[in-house]
């Protein structure tokens, strides 16, 4: 049995920060990230826009406080406002701390880092490396966690949580490359696992953003928070989905219908295309419910509508957002400096997930914690977003949130001994998992399964819903569920078996999309990227509470948690 003080899954933002920061406190602990992908495939690469904090080089007037309050005000008023405060309090510092690691963040023109407009955001407080933030922080924390020692698993698919007695032991994983299994027990086990954007039909997420930790902490019986809260960004490339980052509106670009007209004016008059993405998103697929979206001939009526830049000019678009213009170049050749870019919302962001405390320590209910189990991240909820992220807190998070949870879990683990593991059961129950997928004589394939279930999600728990809508999700959900049991292998092998990758990761999807699901239909009312056309009000009375799902096999326990509130009491939303 393989044996460490710290495990951690997941090596984007979250857990390499967390890595490091254990690493700087006590670097005779022995910790490890295991990760599917390389750490640097991790969909953290992929983040372009930015990271906030109120580092006030470009607008002095800017403080911590009006941070917190956008944040707050963007979530809708459900976000726990201790965990914002520490977010906005800490951002400068952590993004300093990046900057001596060796980001590369782009700069004014007297070196000090450069900050651009976000949604949502009431002053331009987001740093950023061009339009490849993500790439530029994910690089320097992985050279950083090769420099500290720590050691990486990369490309090891992990299977199972193993959590008893109210305390998290360990892992089983699978090598992708051999199909050997392993159990690792450590003194404390963090996951970092990231969104799941794969539960829907289009998405900007990548094909490993499916869900597993939160699969895999649901069915170890640790209940997922708020999981209703599915983040739509506004401009997904159409027809792709791919993401065109908020940074090209943050630098300007404007939203356009079919009439050429600017229709954020209808919407959100103050803010326009700088308003927060469940407005935003909700306008957009409105004007293509109302006949003013554009087809790719130019007519009206169409599936998607206009993202324009030109009048920001080439060489404004070429030195701040040149990836966009690549994408939509390579993609569906545009050339945005002189066409419009065609968009449509795509999934994005969870905003729910494992509950966690400010210290990234696991909730098992609204007062009780798990032993030796944290999470941080897209992955976790400490709800610094609520019912709405705002652009560019996410990154933010990743760093603040991996940092904290990193020192906690180096002052968790000492003096504590490894858990007692019974190895061999583990192992024979994720060999007989794993041999009876192979061995299944279905006819059905996995792409077939998955993309009926994808296409349910985003029909029946899209932007709109309605609880005679989803209450057919759910339905079609019981019949896909039995269709997953005949579903057929080709390949039988124990080397790079990405097909078995797949099948594993189909039923995480599917346990994620029945919470969801279920979390949305018991919430009546409608409230950030919720939004219910049968309870189109928010209603503070009755559901200015968390949502805690507990998962079994039976179904689902649908539990609530109250928000805290410290310095914002919650008002009309409006921009
Ligand atoms: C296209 C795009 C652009 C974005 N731009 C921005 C932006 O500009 N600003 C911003 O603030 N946010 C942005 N976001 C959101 C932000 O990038 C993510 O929320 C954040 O990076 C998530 O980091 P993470 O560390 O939680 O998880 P991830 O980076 O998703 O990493 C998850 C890790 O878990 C591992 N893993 C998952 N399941 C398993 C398993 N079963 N076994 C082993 N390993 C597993 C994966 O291999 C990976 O290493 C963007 C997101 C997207 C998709």
């Amino acid at each position: 049995m393989l044996e460490h003080d710290v495990i951690i899954v997941g090596g984007g933002l979250a857990g390499c920060r967390a890595a490091v920061e254990m690493a700087r406190i006590d670097p005779n602990l022995d910790v490890a990230v295991v990760a599917k992908t390389h750490p640097i495939r991790s969909h953290s690469v992929a983040a372009q826009g930015g990271i906030a904090a109120t580092l006030k080089n470009v607008d002095s007037t800017d403080t911590w406080e009006a941070h917190a309050f956008d944040t707050v005000k963007g979530s809708d008023y459900l976000a726990d406002q201790d965990a914002v405060e520490i977010l906005a309090r800490e951002a400068p510092d952590v993004v300093i701390d990046l900057e001596h690691m060796g980001v590369l963040f782009s700069r004014l023109s007297d070196g000090r880092i450069a900050q651009r407009a976000f949604g949502g955001h009431s002053h331009n407080r987001t740093c950023y490396a061009a339009d490849k933030t993500g790439h530029a922080i994910l690089h320097e924390l992985v050279n950083n966690l090769r420099r500290y020692g720590i050691r990486i698993y990369e490309e090891w698919y992990v299977m199972r949580l193993i959590l008893s007695d109210g305390q998290a032991k360990g892992i089983v994983m699978y090598h992708i490359l051999d199909g050997q299994i392993e159990v690792v027990r450590a003194k404390a086990v963090m996951f970092a696992t990231g969104g799941y954007g794969r539960v829907y039909n289009t998405t900007s997420n990548d094909y490993a953003s499916t869900g597993d930790g939160l699969a895999m902490a649901a069915i170890a019986g640790v209940p997922l928070e708020d999981m209703e809260f599915v983040q739509f960004h506004p401009t997904g490339l159409y027809p792709v989905g791919v993401l065109i980052s908020e940074a090209v509106r943050g630098e300007g670009a404007y939203l356009v219908n079919s009439e050429g007209e600017r229709f954020m004016a209808h919407y959100a008059p103050s803010r326009m295309e700088l308003a927060p993405r469940d407005i935003t998103s909700r306008a957009i697929a409105r004007e293509i419910q109302g006949d003013r979206g554009i087809y790719p001939n130019g007519h009206p009526g169409g599936p998607f509508v206009h993202l324009d830049l030109r009048h920001m000019g080439q060489e404004k678009i070429m030195s701040r957002i040149p990836f966009c213009w690549e994408e939509a170049h390579r993609l569906v050749g545009i050339d945005a400096v002189h066409q419009p870019i065609p968009v449509r919302p795509t999934v994005h962001y969870s905003m729910g997930g494992i509950p966690v405390n400010t210290d990234g320590q696991v909730r098992s209910g609204p007062d009780r914690l798990i032993e030796g189990f944290f999470a941080a991240g897209e992955s976790a909820c400490v709800s610094v977003h609520g019912a709405n992220r705002l652009g560019s807190n996410s990154l933010l998070e990743c760093v603040v949130y991996g940092r904290r949870t990193g020192a906690a879990i180096a002052q968790f683990v000492q003096n504590r001994k490894l858990p007692t593991v019974d190895e061999e059961w583990h192992i024979r129950e994720a060999q007989l998992q794993v041999q009876m997928l192979l061995q299944q004589s279905g006819q059905r394939r996995i792409a077939q399964v998955r993309q009926a279930f994808q296409d349910s999600m985003t029909k029946h728990c899209g932007v709109f819903r309605t609880d005679e809508s989803m209450r057919q999700g759910l339905q079609e959900l019981q019949q896909l569920q039995q269709q997953y049991a005949e579903i057929y292998l080709d390949d039988k092998g124990s080397c790079w078996n990405t097909e078995l990758v797949e099948a594993l990761e189909l039923q995480s999807l599917m346990v994620v999309g029945q919470i969801i699901l279920t979390s949305a239909c018991n919430r009546l009312e409608s409230r950030g990227a919720h939004y219910r056309e049968d309870y189109p009000q928010r209603d503070d009375g009755n559901f200015l509470k968390h949502t805690m799902a507990y998962y079994s096999l039976a179904g689902l326990d649908i539990q609530y948690r109250p928000v805290t509130l410290t310095m914002f009491e919650p008002q009309e939303r409006k921009y």
